[in-house]
């Protein structure tokens, strides 16, 4: 029963996070395939509890399917849908014959969906496809031209107007240990964030929060950092909504921001420097040492990281404690061994 209970209560505390179908394995591409991304099902999914979508399936259209790609034609084409409610798609998705087009359908489910993906801490995409692809996807003209390959499949784009905080990324990319890190890194943050907003945002739980995240902001971006500070000084000046509005989006576009060795660098030697006057001298080179020689690139971040995570516990610090940067993610992921 023990078990039991223990086992349901990991299922609960995974963080919800959406995914296309296609990558969890499932048969639901234009030609019958899936891309099945290990990654995604055996590591991340022990974190994520991952929501499928296929917009394509889930819009009407069968496996196997006519291939599709995106169409500008120069027009709008506003689309109604039951609610009465209209979404305009400036590129149309066809096959690529050219014979069907499938705007209608893809823009009603979007319409139909999107309210739904509201708990959502993230979404990991499919590249390349008209629909889940972030960026780079190919347009066509009408006589079937490359015309640019810029644009994002069109759920992909209607996620990201309708979602602005929430991570997105497109699966290939996690195969760069920098992005991947970042990606999971704002996971867990605006995770963090949501469950705040759903307990009910109050002034003092909205200082915690930036508190308890001040150092992954000094990391990601100073200018942000200095910017933040201000606008959280009087939680009186404006309705607090609004203010956390404006400072959770300041958080989550730096948090984009990848971190330089040297900013972590000058990360590490601020956190150092709090704890200059509870080590000893002997303590206190090492770290100093560990930190020059990741900015050397002789070792990863994990190194220093751990040394400050061991010297924090020998000394009663409960602001440095706090701080997510020390600890940004499940250690079992691995990801700062190799940054
Ligand atoms: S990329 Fe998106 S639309 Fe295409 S098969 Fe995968 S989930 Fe479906």
């Amino acid at each position: 029963m023990d078990a039991v209970k223990s086992e349901k209560k990991d299922i609960l505390a995974r963080i919800p996070v959406g995914i296309s179908a296609c990558l969890l394995g499932l048969e639901v591409r234009h030609d019958k395939g899936h891309k099945h991304s290990r990654y995604c099902t055996e590591v991340l999914s022990q974190y994520f509890e991952f929501r499928s979508q296929c917009p394509e399936m889930g819009a009407g259209m069968s496996a196997p399917r006519k291939a599709m790609h995106l169409v500008d034609d120069g027009e709008k084409h506003p689309v109604n849908n039951d609610a009465g409610e209209g979404s305009e798609a400036p590129l149309r998705l066809l096959t690529t014959d050219g014979k069907r087009d499938c705007t209608g359908m893809m823009m009603d489910f979007i319409d139909r969906t999107l309210p739904s993906l509201a708990p959502l801490r993230g979404y990991i995409l499919m590249a390349k496809s008209p629909s889940c692809g972030m960026e780079r996807i190919r347009v066509y003209n009408e006589a079937g031209n490359v015309q640019r390959r810029d644009a994002s499949g069109l759920f992909a784009a209607a996620l990201a107007r309708r979602y602005p905080l929430m991570p997105l990324e497109e699966e290939g990319r996690l195969n760069d240990a920098a992005l991947r890190e970042n990606f999971i890194e704002r996971v867990f943050l605006y995770d963090d964030w949501c469950q705040m907003m759903e307990q009910g945002l109050t002034a003092k739980k909205l200082i915690v929060f930036h508190s308890r995240h001040k150092f992954q902001l000094l990391a990601h971006c100073q200018k942000t950092y200095r910017e933040v500070g201000p606008m959280l000084a009087d939680l009186q000046a404006r309705p607090l909504q609004d203010i956390a509005g404006d400072y959770i989006h300041a958080v989550m576009s730096a948090m984009k921001k990848r971190v330089s060795r040297g900013a972590h660098v000058n990360t590490l030697q601020h956190l150092a420097g709090f704890l200059r006057q509870d080590l000893g001298g002997d303590d206190r080179a090492l770290i100093n040492e560990q930190i020059d020689a990741y900015l050397r690139e002789e070792v990863p971040l994990v190194v220093p990281m751990t040394l400050l995570r061991g010297a924090l516990r020998k000394t009663d610090q409960p602001y440095l404690a706090q701080q997510r940067y020390l600890s940004p993610y499940p250690d079992p992921l691995g990801l700062r061994n190799r940054v």
